[in-house]
């Protein structure tokens, strides 16, 4: 049983502060570059101090999860920001010419990471599917061919990771419930993606009806699948059990939308829950999705207590 976080965390604000001055040319790129890897730090410590077994960091240097991959992607354009959700906006890639790899999209991120820590990392990306999903596509005649070839393009970084130590990599992929009917496209694309991989895949879901992807979801080339829980007071632990749930399960806990933390009794019964459906060792205690929208406090304190309420369990089960 291992505690882990789905990726992203509150950027400190003086990041925030500095990232504003960069853009109006106040500071150059070497302060920029500085501020991104004390940021890191910052949050890496929070992590350890948590008590976080697996960590990532924090994705300090994405503004969000589809542009980022697709300004660093030949192939795609970013024509300006489109209005999401109400008034949420943001730059949505369109796809204008044939996608390829360019250069390296997280590996850098990974080992510096790696140079800072000795907890467990996992290497969170953008997941084909859902890169496609959120931008326009201009160029490929079937939307599936846009997916395959940016599987492809994927797969060659996930290379890259594991060369370079490596060993679990999670796909986040919200899009994949929202479009039952194309469950076949990707789970066409995790298989691209992950060929040749030798580390630990994990998939992360979030959003959507679990039920409409069940019993279809079990098939993909996963090792674990990530999903969110608390959000939905668990009630959709039910369907993992009807359908006899048998990969490592990401147990997301911790509601990332409520600024309320949680009670350790509260996420101890959850968890208690989840050890009714998968054993102790497949067993991936997260918070439902990334921290980032909350004070990071408040994102802190969760993670705090999600630890806490695991090593009890631990300690009550003799793990
Ligand atoms: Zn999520």
């Amino acid at each position: 049983m291992k505690t882990t976080v789905v990726g992203s965390y509150p950027k400190p604000k003086w990041l925030l502060e500095i990232l504003n001055m960069y853009g109006e040319g106040k500071i150059d790129k070497s302060l920029m570059e500085e501020a991104y890897m004390d940021s890191v730090k910052s949050v890496v410590k929070d992590h350890e101090i948590a008590g976080v077994d697996i960590i990532w960091d924090g994705e300090m240097r994405r503004e969000e999860m589809v542009s980022y991959f697709a300004e660093r992607i030949d192939g795609f354009k970013i024509y300006g920001e489109v209005r999401v959700w109400g008034n949420a906006y943001y730059p949505k890639p369109s796809i204008v010419s044939e996608l390829e790899y360019r250069e390296k999209l997280v590996i850098d991120d990974f080992l510096y990471l790696k140079s800072i820590t000795d907890r467990n990392i996992k290497v969170p990306i953008t997941g084909a599917y859902t890169i496609v999903d959120w931008s326009f596509n201009e160029y490929y005649l079937k939307r599936e061919e846009a997916i395959y070839a940016l599987a492809e393009v994927l797969n060659r970084e996930f290379r890259g990771l594991v060369r370079v130590g490596a060993n679990y990599i999670q796909l986040d992929e919200p899009a994949i419930p929202t479009h039952p009917e194309e469950l076949e496209i990707a789970k066409n694309a995790v298989e691209i993606m992950v060929k040749g991989i030798r580390a630990y895949i994990g998939m992360h879901i979030c959003y959507g009806d679990y039920r409409a992807i069940f019993p279809d979801i079990l098939d993909f080339k996963v090792d674990q699948i990530d999903f969110e829980f608390a959000n939905r007071k668990f009630e959709d632990l039910k369907i993992l059990e009807d359908y006899d749930y048998d990969k490592d399960l990401g147990f997301g806990c911790i509601d990332v939308h409520s600024k309320t933390v949680e009670s350790v009794e509260e996420v101890k019964r959850a968890i208690k829950m989840a050890l009714d459906i998968v054993e102790p060792d497949q067993l991936y205690v997260d918070p439902d999705c990334g921290l980032k929208l909350l004070p990071r406090n408040i994102a802190f304190e969760k993670l705090r207590v999600m630890v806490k309420a695991t090593n009890e369990v631990k300690k009550e089960f003799d793990l």
